[in-house]
């Protein structure tokens, strides 16, 4: 197959295609490290969003350190390309996955994971037990702030969850997660900011409660694109979490404004004419989702709609220029991370020409 290569033209490439603006992605990274890094807190980005160990890469080249990953699958994809600072922050339930995990940490100490169950913690104690494994792992507890996702209660069960963890002698107990992803998307600047400050009181209060029984709470991890600035800002926060920034989306853009750009668009291509204003183009569900609302055309005087599997429609009013069969379009994903995860690889271009291709090494990895 004649796959693009570093030097192409982007519009010489097949579609659907995944294309990253490099200059935008650069200067996301680049606002994202400006606002946070001065803070000294540790960025952490969350890797489920572009499941791409060369922008891990690029990510701590640029100030951060480690990142985290959804599912100890990513892990290991990301681990095998010689990353080792890694955070897993979904609960690793289950003999097959606690099986996985223990022999991705017998191969990179740097794994850690959090737990909210006193069952979960104690299958992955046993499990290192069993595999003769002596130097611990480090986790956290995962403490739910209000997204009521995951997550032990705060105050007496957090405690107690710490206690028995701290009993367990293949847990290293070293901080607490807590993720707010119900406020990523608040529409209002104050009050995204004043639930964020509140779910933060919550998570900052927990360390210090498990610090009192004695527990060396060193990590407290949060925060995502939309309330990382207001995280930053509560003291006892020592590590943040964002992942969407790099990319955005229609969703994002939507809720948080425009700080970050959208960087990444669906190259598409016009491959057929059914009406005097609307034309069929072949990116469908199987290349943008649509949980979050539908894609936008990048020329906004385009409306997408959904026509199945691998197609979808373009119309537009009357006097806007119309799309012919074989024209190419750009697609703007409404939700980032599930619409990656659709693809093998990022060309990413400077000019019209790609300069640089990153595999979505983790793509599919959804255990
Ligand atoms: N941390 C956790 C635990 C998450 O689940 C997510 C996203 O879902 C993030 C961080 C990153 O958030 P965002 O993509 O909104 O920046
Ligand atoms: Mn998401």
């Amino acid at each position: 197959m004649d796959l693009p290569k570093v030097g192409d033209r982007i519009d010489s490439i097949d579609t659907p295609s995944m294309i990253a603006d490099l200059d935008l992605v650069d200067a996301n990274l680049k606002k994202l490290m400006g606002k946070l890094l001065p803070t000294g807190l540790n960025i952490r980005p969350h890797l489920k969003t572009t499941k791409s160990a060369i922008l891990a890469r690029k990510m701590n080249a640029a100030g951060a350190k480690g990142v985290c990953v959804a599912k100890v699958s990513e892990a290991e994809v990301i681990a095998a390309t010689g990353f080792d600072d890694l955070l897993i922050t979904c609960e690793i339930v289950g003999p097959a996955k606690v099986r996985r995990l223990v022999e991705l940490f017998r191969k990179h100490r740097g794994i850690r994971t959090v737990v909210d169950s006193e069952v979960g913690a104690s299958a992955i104690n046993d499990a290192l037990a069993r595999a003769g494994i002596e130097e611990p792992i480090s986790v956290l507890i995962d403490l739910d702030v209000g997204l009521h996702r995951t997550g032990v209660q705060p105050g007496e069960p957090a405690v107690a969850l710490a206690r028995h963890v701290s009993g367990l002698k293949h847990l290293r107990l070293i901080g607490v997660q807590g993720y707010e992803g119900h406020l990523q998307h608040l529409h209002d600047y104050e009050d995204r900011k004043a639930q964020c400050l509140a779910s933060m009181k919550i998570l900052t209060e927990t360390a210090e409660a498990l610090r009192k029984e004695g527990c060396d709470i060193q990590v407290v991890t949060t925060g995502g694109t939309g309330t990382a600035e207001f995280c930053a800002t509560v003291p006892g926060v020592t590590e943040l979490q964002p992942g969407s920034f790099i990319f955005m989306d229609t969703d994002y853009r939507n809720a948080v404004g425009t700080f970050y750009s959208n960087s990444l668009t669906i190259l598409s291509t016009v491959i057929s004419k059914q009406g005097p204003r609307c034309v069929t183009i072949d990116s469908g569900l199987k290349s943008l989702t649509t949980d979050s609302g539908l894609a936008e055309c990048k020329d906004p005087r385009y409306e997408y709609g959904v026509l199945g599997d691998e197609h979808g429609s373009l119309s537009w009013a009357e006097g806007t220029p119309d799309l012919k069969v074989g024209d190419r379009v750009e697609m703007v994903p409404s939700h980032i991370d599930p619409t990656v995860n659709l693809h093998d690889f990022y060309y990413a271009y400077r000019g019209g020409v790609i300069k640089e291709i990153w595999p979505v090494d983790s793509r599919g990895k959804v255990q």
